[in-house]
């Protein structure tokens, strides 16, 4: 295997050894543990401690700052729930200085009411709301959470002040509510569909055990529903950072499906590298066990080159969890490379 390349220019974006690109980012910015509801298929546990050693606002900007340098112009933010962060507008502040080409957030709506408007002005361009339900007591049965109507309300708002398109994101589970496709599908044409409120419908992904008795009994595959959109819709789009397709229904509604990520053709079309809420890369979303951490560096140094060569490290370190059959033919040897933005 060849080295690590060492120098590459401003201006240009990273190939890892798999001939992926590296064109996106996603920080949680706080653990996944931390937010005010406790949905029952989340890890979360419905904590709501400070944790230790989270990165501040110039610390995320700081690092983004030198991925932009690489390419990296597509950032997500993420939690737990990111706006439980006291100083989130802070967050969004820093990143919106830095040339992004889009930044976005996925919430469960918590104090969008408010902050919405200064979120927008301070450059968040967009964001995905969970709304897993459009009945209270399902929603509340969901989520443990009392704020049915204060997260339709977010959402009303985010799609007011232009945080468009809202995508709302909605777990698909058996028995629970996977009676309301349409009517998530209507509730978003009556915010606008089309570029202001599309619809990710999510299949369930197994937090433990795949054959674990909630999994079991909550789990729906959501292939058939994917084809009865394909059938119905009038205009189909692929997404580059997934290969997903997107439908455009007869109503005006964008809508999409999120698979579970146990697929080869998913990870080769990864293109987004995962930042932790305490300063580490996560090369791959399914390891734990190949982090390179940044933080202890950044705080150590003011040198911007030694948090380079860390992201150099960790683009290296990306590997495809699931590999296509033909997998030999995809590897470069040494493909780490550089390549002018197009
Ligand atoms: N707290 C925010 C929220 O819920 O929108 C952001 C973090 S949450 C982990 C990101 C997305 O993952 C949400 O849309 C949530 O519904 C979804 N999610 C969480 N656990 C899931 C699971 N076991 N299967 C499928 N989606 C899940
Ligand atoms: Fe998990 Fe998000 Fe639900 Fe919180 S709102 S419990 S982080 S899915």
């Amino acid at each position: 295997m060849s080295s690590q390349p060492t120098s590459p220019k401003d201006g240009c974006v990273l190939f890892d050894r798999f001939g992926r690109p590296v064109t996106g980012v996603r920080i949680s910015l706080n653990p996944s543990t931390l937010c005010n509801f406790n949905c029952i298929f989340c890890h979360s546990e419905g904590v709501f401690d400070e944790p230790k050693d989270i990165m501040t606002a110039s610390e995320i900007q700081r690092i983004v700052k030198v991925l932009t340098k690489f390419g990296v112009n597509v950032v997500k933010l993420t939690g737990g729930e990111p706006m439980l962060r006291r100083d989130v507008l802070d967050v969004v502040q820093k990143l919106g200085e830095l040339p992004l080409r889009e930044l976005s957030m996925t919430t469960n709506g918590t104090r969008l009411v408010e902050l919405a408007a200064d979120l927008k002005d301070l450059g968040l361009d967009r964001v995905n709301i969970s709304l897993h339900s459009l009945r209270e007591e399902r929603f509340n049965f969901i989520t443990k959470a009392v704020k049915f109507d204060y997260t339709l309300r977010a959402i009303r708002r985010a799609v007011e002040v232009g945080l468009t398109p809202v995508k709302l994101n909605v777990v698909v589970m058996k028995g629970v509510n996977e009676d309301e496709v349409e009517d998530l599908i209507d509730y978003a044409a009556s915010l606008g569909g089309g570029e202001k409120a599309k619809v990710q419908f999510i299949e369930l992904v197994a937090e433990g055990a795949a054959d674990s008795t909630f999994y079991k009994t909550f789990h729906v595959d959501l292939t058939a529903l994917e084809q009865r959109f394909k059938s119905l819709a009038v205009e189909e789009k692929v997404r580059q950072l997934h290969l997903r397709h997107q439908y455009l229904l007869p109503n005006g509604v964008w809508v999409e499906v999120v698979k579970p990520m146990h697929n080869s053709a998913f990870c080769m079309a990864n293109n987004r590298i995962r930042i932790t809420y305490n300063g580490q890369f996560k090369p791959c979303l399914l390891r734990g066990d190949n982090h390179v951490d940044f933080l202890t560096a950044m705080r150590n140094s003011d040198d911007d080159e030694a948090l380079a060569a860390l992201f150099k490290k960790a683009v290296w370190l990306r590997e495809p969890f699931f590999k296509p059959k033909e997998f030999p033919r995809y590897v470069k040897q040494g493909a780490y490379s550089t390549q002018p933005l197009s």
